[in-house]
């Protein structure tokens, strides 16, 4: 059974997720620890409870969930996964971060690309591999079948949808993706954002303002 652990992390609020199960092997999605004591807070939790980081994965590379990146894979010298179709936004953030208040930006190479459909795996555990484009253009959300869930980053939120106001953003493609890949899961998984606390698919296809079945 895959646990999910949330830390929000950086000044832009951002959820960074830690999955693993019962083999304590472990994935780190969307790092988005910055300052010093962030870090410690990520590390000790990984520490205490005994976990192996086996994968760094990234649902996108706006710079509030790759923050942390490059500190992971030093860490714990895991390798990185990302879709080939956000490389130009994982790039664009050197220059960005001082636009953020971010000093001390540290570029990453990406060692692995994310092929939807396909299956990211680790302990016992699996992630189905969805492409969510829309919020960013190489956008992927991690499914966790067994356990009923979605790594959903900044495509569909409580009561809210992600931003298409970015240069690669595209508000009509978001819309399809929520519909074509998400709204089609069970109404009863849960979604864990890049921001914001959880909901569920059937909760937001009932209720969500912007993207409604
Ligand atoms: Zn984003
Ligand atoms: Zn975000």
């Amino acid at each position: 059974m895959v646990q999910i652990q949330t830390f929000t992390f950086n000044p832009l609020q951002e959820n960074t997720y830690v999955l693993y199960d019962e083999t304590r092997e472990a994935v780190i999605i969307d790092p988005g620890c910055y300052d010093q004591s962030e870090k410690e807070v990520l590390t000790a939790f990984i520490a205490q409870n005994d976990l192996k980081p086996v994968k760094l994965l990234n649902t996108h590379a706006h710079i509030d969930h790759v923050l942390g990146n490059a500190f992971v894979k030093r860490k714990y010298g895991v390798e990185l996964y990302l879709h080939e179709s956000d490389l130009p936004v994982l790039k664009s953030n050197k220059i960005l971060a001082p636009h953020y208040g971010i000093m001390a930006f540290e570029e990453t190479e990406v060692d692995h690309f994310l092929i939807p459909g396909q299956s990211i795996t680790f302990g016992n555990s699996e992630l189905e591999i969805r492409f969510v484009p829309g919020h960013a253009p190489g956008h992927v959300a991690f499914v966790g079948h067994a356990d009923r869930f979605v790594i959903g980053g900044d495509v569909l939120f409580r009561g809210s949808v992600g931003r298409t106001d970015f240069p690669l953003s595209d508000f009509d493609t978001l819309v399809r993706s929520i519909r074509t890949q998400l709204y089609t899961l069970p109404d009863d998984y849960t979604v864990y954002p890049g921001h914001m606390g959880t909901t569920t698919i059937g909760q937001e296809k009932r209720t969500n303002p912007f993207v409604r079945l």
